[in-house]
């Protein structure tokens, strides 16, 4: 991985110019910073922080651009191989279609969770052996490949789960994301004593807020189980509460931050609502409000550190700071564009279907096989694939000219395809072709204000306090320029 940066100001060039003709083009990016201004390279993902008053000077000074210059391909092939090189190397795997809660925001349709099916447990074994052989050939030896049993919920088919984690040990890091109303002691002391990551979902700090759009069937919420399931998952460092945001918590997220912090949850997601299906449109907050509200509970993360020096790291916006100092070192990947999905995971829905995303599983159109009929490579291929892994930035407006695209990637395509349902019918008519993914997704603003806010806290050096332990492992700077 390589770290890029530059900081401050720059010297002058003989007879080559920024911006014009085959120049290299900068972009100039405020980020609401009171000494420093952003520079931009949106085709290569360089950037660089230059003092206000010496903007001028950076812009025609020769060893900048020279130094630049003899960077660029690196940088630019750098940002290519992360975008176009990678194979799958994790499967979102759904056991089940079914789940005992009801949420108002799920992308799964109604009727799959209420009336869906539970994989076998000899399917389950089978999926997972063809998973092995798939792996085999197309990750490197060393690593492992990830499966993460998502869903719906998969903890309603636990004994088939727990089975194929003890059978698939050696051969896969398993993960398991759960609503958590499933997990006693147990379940807990399986997990916990096994390694296996653990992702929880909670989206208030307190049972009014929490309990608003996540309930059972009957209504009932579920606040106090899960707080009860935290306390016991204390001191255990493999897991992570997702909290999703909607116009129902968005003014809380500080309290949640607090609150997360108190109980000593080392990482958390605060994912803006995915507008896949309409219960997410129905409680999308607005874009510059829920900005305004998520910048707010980083500074909130900020000040616990320093008061505690604890993190609770917010996985989604260490991402896009990873972007930015490593692009190699992001974890997730909806913020580059093409996304992960059918790139670097895919997803297999309870009856084996493969799907770019756990996202589409409610889409048939985006089903591009099934694993126990068809070979993982050539579903890989298929059309439904191809429209997820040929989504690129540059056909998108406006993201094909903002500065900050391959920080952002403009996620995500199943709610762009959504989002979209008139545009995409029309289009697919007439040229067989899907134009609603090429439309951006539904936060653009608060990408925009999450990469001003990541250069904000580079310009002041405090980046390591919003990232995980040992993220700079292995990272080196390519490229620094410091004061003159
Ligand atoms: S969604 Fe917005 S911030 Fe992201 S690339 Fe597009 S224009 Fe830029
Ligand atoms: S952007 Fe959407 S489709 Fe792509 S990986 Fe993220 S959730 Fe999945």
């Amino acid at each position: 991985m390589e770290k890029l940066q530059m900081k401050d100001n720059c010297v002058s060039s003989r007879g080559i110019y920024f911006n014009t003709g085959g120049g290299i083009q900068l972009q100039v990016i405020d980020i609401k910073h009171k000494d420093y201004i952003g520079l931009v390279s949106a085709d290569t993902a360089f950037w660089s922080l230059v003092k206000k008053t010496r903007l001028g000077q950076a812009l025609t000074d020769s060893s900048f651009l020279s130094k630049y210059r003899k960077k660029e391909k690196s940088f630019a092939d750098e940002i290519s191989a992360l975008r176009f090189g990678l194979k799958p190397s994790a499967v979102y795997f759904n056991p089940t279609d079914r789940c005992n809660l009801n949420c108002s925001y799920c992308y799964i349709p109604e009727r799959l969770r209420k009336y869906g099916k539970h994989m076998s447990q000899e399917r389950l074994m089978q999926a997972l052996e063809i998973l092995k052989i798939y792996f085999k050939s197309t990750i490197p030896k060393g690593r492992i490949p990830q499966i993460v049993f998502h869903g719906a919920e998969p903890m309603l088919n636990k004994k088939s789960v727990f089975r194929a984690i003890d059978k698939f040990r050696e051969d896969f890091d398993f993960g398991i994301q759960t609503n958590g109303t499933l997990l006693n002691d147990e379940e807990i002391k399986f997990l916990t004593s096994r390694g296996i990551s653990i992702g929880l979902s909670l989206d208030g700090h307190i049972r009014e807020v929490a309990d608003r759009l996540r309930k059972t069937w009957d209504g009932q919420g579920v606040f106090n189980k899960i707080v009860d399931v935290m306390n016991r998952l204390r001191g255990y460092r493999n897991y992570s509460v997702i909290c999703t945001v909607t116009k129902e918590n968005m003014s809380s997220l500080t309290k949640m931050v607090d609150f997360l912090h108190n109980i000593e949850v080392p990482v958390c997601m605060l994912n803006p609502v995915r507008c896949t299906l309409p219960g997410g449109r129905e409680s999308k907050p607005a874009d510059h409000q829920l900005a305004k509200y998520y910048l707010r509970a980083l500074d909130r993360t900020y000040e616990l550190y320093r008061k505690t020096g604890r993190r609770l790291v917010v996985a989604n916006f260490a991402n896009v700071l990873m972007s930015i100092i490593a692009p190699n070192g992001r974890r997730l990947m909806c913020d580059i564009s093409p996304c992960g999905g059918g790139r670097c995971f895919f997803a297999l829905s309870s009856s084996g279907d493969l799907f770019p995303c756990s996202e589409f599983i409610g889409l048939k159109k985006f089903k591009g096989g099934n694993i126990f009929k068809d070979d993982i490579n050539e579903v890989l291929e298929t059309e439904p694939f191809k429209l997820v892994t040929n989504r690129l930035i540059e056909n998108i407006e406006p993201c094909s000219h903002c500065a900050i695209r391959h920080f952002c990637g403009s996620p995500c395509p199943a709610e762009a395809y959504e989002m979209n349902p008139a545009l995409s019918k029309k289009t697919l008519r007439k040229s067989g072709v899907n134009g609603s993914l090429e439309k951006p997704g539904a936060f653009c603003e608060l990408y925009e204000e999450q990469v001003r806010y990541a250069l904000r806290l580079i310009a002041d050096g405090k980046e390591d306090a919003y990232l995980w332990d040992g993220w700079d492992k292995g990272i080196s700077t390519s490229l620094e320029i410091t004061k003159l």
